[in-house]
């Protein structure tokens, strides 16, 4: 029997989860499955993308879908079933210390042997004039809170990848007509999310446009679109711009620890380990090739072994 630390008796878990989504849950699931003494600090401010989703039609074992919050709930009870604890909270610093690290909220600090940071990515901004000062004034980042607004009025969809055709298919259950607005000549999104938007009479196709202004005194009235080719701009009448332009990661408290690659994003090996002993990373935040529920998850259950693994190592009772 190898040695067992007596120091590391005294933390207060062996892995601290910070993340809350896809695969923040499933990192908690296997690491209590794995008998390790387990939390997971759930954003109170930064939403997941996935539970903002309606329907995520693309996750095995749902042929009709399933909505996103309803598959976030059901990680949640898997993970609360097997010991893991859920609190909510936003980090502000992770500190390294000789025997551990400690996780700092703002009115807590918890210990622990490991760190699995699985915080996602938010919205990116398109950084044109009128953005800033409309969002909430009918410019929005997330169609499940708002598309309700829009019962009967014209919006305008920005971006051409798999978030801006799903959400302005989504918008179509209440819009009257949906622009999808592109700056190419056909849409990067999942084929088979354009032949639906292709099939769904209230969109309408604006390619090789791009945005330049959103305009309106106190909310919304009009985008103006800039096309590519011909450098003709035309002000497109709307209610509400959506803007669907990809996604920056929740990564800036971590910036001076760990490596990021040039957008930000964390950069993992193949067991989710980062450039830190000790912390693993998982999910959106890290540099991979798709980002899906089903990756995240994936990328979540290895960041639980590779934490259990390290976690026994210290502990003296790596199975070897
Ligand atoms: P994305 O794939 O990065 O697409 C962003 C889109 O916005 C691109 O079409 C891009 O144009 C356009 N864009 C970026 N900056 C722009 C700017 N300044 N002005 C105008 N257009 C701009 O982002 P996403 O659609 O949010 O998807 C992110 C990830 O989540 C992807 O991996 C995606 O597959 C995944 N996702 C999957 C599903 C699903 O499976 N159902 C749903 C949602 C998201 P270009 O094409 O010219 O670069």
């Amino acid at each position: 029997m190898s040695r067992t630390y007596y120091w590391v008796i005294d933390m207060d878990y062996d892995v601290v989860i910070i993340g809350g989504g896809p695969a923040g849950l499933t990192a908690a699931i296997y690491a209590s499955r794995a008998r390790l003494k387990t939390l997971v600090v759930e954003s109170l401010s930064v939403p997941g993308q996935a539970i903002l989703t309606d329907s995520i039609e693309n996750y095995p074992g749902f042929p009709d879908g399933i909505n996103g919050f309803e598959l976030v709930e059901r990680f949640k009870k898997q993970a609360r079933h097997f010991g893991a604890e859920l609190v909510t909270g936003d980090i502000k610093k992770v500190e390294r210390s000789e025997k551990n690290f400690k996780v700092v909220l703002e009115k807590k600090t918890y210990s622990s042997l490991s760190v699995i940071i699985a915080t996602g990515a938010r919205p990116k901004k398109i950084n044109i004039p009128g953005e800033e000062r409309l969002t909430g004034r009918g410019v929005s980042y997330c169609a499940t809170c708002d598309g309700p607004l829009y019962k009967d009025k014209n919006v305008a969809v920005l971006g051409g990848g798999d978030s801006a055709v799903e959400e302005a298919i989504f918008l179509t259950r209440f819009a009257k007509k949906v622009s999808l607005i592109h700056r190419r000549d056909r849409l990067r999104a999942t084929k088979i999310l354009q032949e639906q938007a292709e099939a769904n009479n209230k969109i309408e196709f604006i390619l090789e446009s791009r945005p330049v202004e959103i305009k309106g005194k106190d909310k919304v009235t009009s985008v103006m679109l800039e096309n590519i080719k011909t450098g003709k701009k035309t002000d497109l009448i709307c209610d509400g711009v959506f803007i669907f332009v990809g996604y920056d990661p929740n990564t800036a408290i971590f910036k001076d620890a760990l490596d990021l690659n040039d957008k930000g994003y964390i950069l993992t090996g193949p067991d989710m380990d980062t450039s830190q002993k000790g912390i693993f990373a998982c999910g959106d935040c890290t540099q991979k090739l798709l980002r899906q529920v089903i990756t995240a998850c994936g990328d979540g259950a290895t960041a639980a072994y590779s934490a259990r693994q390290y976690v026994e190592e210290l502990k003296g009772l790596a199975y070897k």
